[in-house]
């Protein structure tokens, strides 16, 4: 058989009780190795951050593969290893593995790439997602993983951003014990590396990229160049059990749609403040603001967010402001709560005090006479008519332009401000260049 294109794409096998997507995906891209070659990096699909039943991150993989066998004989072996993958561990209500595969371009299907952006921000539901496979070029198993996996085929095409993640996976004998990450070594890299994003928590000395949990991820560090992110094995003082480099659209800001708000989408929207900000016990802040069509939402700002919620501290009634955020399915004020993930101020409404005027004859700041009497100088006696109350324009300490998340913490898809690469033509890949194992 000639070879041909095709995608391999794996969705919810990940427990919270261990496990992790990519990490199958490394599994059967080694068992691939040497049978097939790679037409592009192993992708790292983050898919609608606000979808309820997520493990953690919502991500999806795909291998892009150039293969001359039987596309059936891929589907069998994956789905062979997610299921032996998945079983041991104590199944979760509702978890259900899928392995999508793909013969030939899949984001030049159009109702592919549609079913990828309406996966980034919106609901899909099983029935819609196979109804775009259709067509007899895709083969598919499984339940609720479908989803993801289908909706990740048509990701990262020719024109898409791009970001990268160099994941180092645990020995299995390490899963469940504390992980060895030196933060001091990932902050001094950090400092050495051009395009690196969201690793560090630089206020905590902390780096973001060894996450918590029984998982199988030791760290995933992110950036912009694949040849920089091999440098940050240095920082590790766990030996890994192997490494993959993903292509991912992390921190691209492809999920922020113009949907209606309506619960779980992810939605950028453009708002005027309509109240002042109400700060929580707890630094969180909450802002009122209406959307063209009149609508009212509340935008919460949580303070893990840092910079981001202490500029939304800074709004003001009337300021204009654009949104990226999740709705969340509560609205303890009456009003549809969005979480801000980014906010980009785009005009400042003028602040003013209004203060008595001094006194004319003697220089003395004036006081009230009372409601509608006008003024009185307390030290000569002098009057004046209401009205002649001073309107003082008031500095804005808050500037036009985007607020972003605190380094470290940014959601998977939300942009950090890097600017980042666009993706010209699938470029084929040597297995070795993106696996390591050790
Ligand atoms: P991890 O980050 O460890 O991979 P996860 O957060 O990706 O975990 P999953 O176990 O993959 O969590 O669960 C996500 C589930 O949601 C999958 O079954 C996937 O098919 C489904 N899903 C993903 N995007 C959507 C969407 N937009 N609409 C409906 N279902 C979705």
């Amino acid at each position: 058989m000639a070879e041909q294109l095709i995608s391999v794409a794996i969705d919810d096998t990940d427990s919270q009780y261990g496990g992790c997507t990519t990490h199958l995906t490394g599994l059967v891209l080694s068992e691939l190795r040497g049978k097939v070659r790679l037409a592009d990096y192993p992708l790292l699909v983050r898919l609608n951050p606000n979808i309820p039943w997520r493990t953690r991150g919502n991500a999806a993989t795909v291998l892009r593969l150039l293969y001359d066998g039987d596309p059936q004989d891929l589907l069998e072996l994956a789905w062979s290893m997610a299921l032996e993958y998945t079983q041991p561990r104590p199944p979760l209500p509702g978890k259900s593995p899928g392995v999508v595969v793909y013969v030939g371009r899949p984001w030049e299907l159009e109702r592919l790439r549609w079913l990828y952006r309406k996966a980034l921000s919106d609901v899909v539901t099983f029935d819609v997602a196979t109804k775009a496979l259709e067509g007899g070029r895709a083969l598919w198993r499984g339940g609720r993983g479908v989803i993801g996996a289908a909706s990740s085929l048509a990701a990262l095409a020719p024109g898409d951003p791009y970001t990268f993640e160099l994941t180092f996976y645990r020995r299995p004998e390490a899963w469940g014990t504390r992980r060895c990450v030196s933060s001091p070594k990932v902050i001094e890299l950090e400092g050495l590396s051009h395009g690196t994003l969201n690793n560090v928590e630089l206020d905590k000395e902390l780096t973001s990229a060894a996450p918590g949990g029984p998982d199988p991820v030791l760290a995933g560090f992110r950036g912009t160049d694949a040849e920089e992110l091999w440098k940050f094995e240095e920082a590790l003082c766990e030996r890994p059990h192997f490494a993959v480099l993903y292509r991912s659209n992390q921190h691209t800001g492809v999920h922020a749609s113009p949907l209606r708000p309506l619960v779980y989408r992810s939605v950028s929207m453009k708002v005027t403040v309509s109240s002042r900000p109400l700060k929580l016990p707890g630094g969180h802040v909450i802002v009122e603001a209406r959307a063209a069509d009149g609508d009212v939402y509340d935008i919460a700002f949580y303070e893990d967010s840092g910079p981001l919620a202490r500029a939304a501290g800074l709004l003001r009634p009337g300021d204009v402001i654009e949104v990226v955020g999740g709705v969340r399915p509560y609205s303890p004020r009456g009003r549809p709560t969005v979480s801000a993930e980014l906010m980009s101020v785009l005009s400042l409404a003028d602040e003013f005090v209004e203060v008595a005027p001094r006194c004319p004859r003697c220089g003395s700041r004036m006081e009230s006479a009372g409601k509608g009497k006008g003024y009185r100088c307390p030290r000569c006696g002098f009057s004046l008519p209401e009205g002649g109350r001073l309107r003082l324009s008031l500095t804005r300490e808050l500037m036009p332009g985007h607020y972003y998340y605190r380094g470290g913490r940014a959601r998977h898809l939300t942009p950090v401000g890097a600017s980042l690469p666009v993706l010209r033509e699938l470029q084929s890949v040597k297995v070795d260049d993106v696996m390591r194992t050790y």
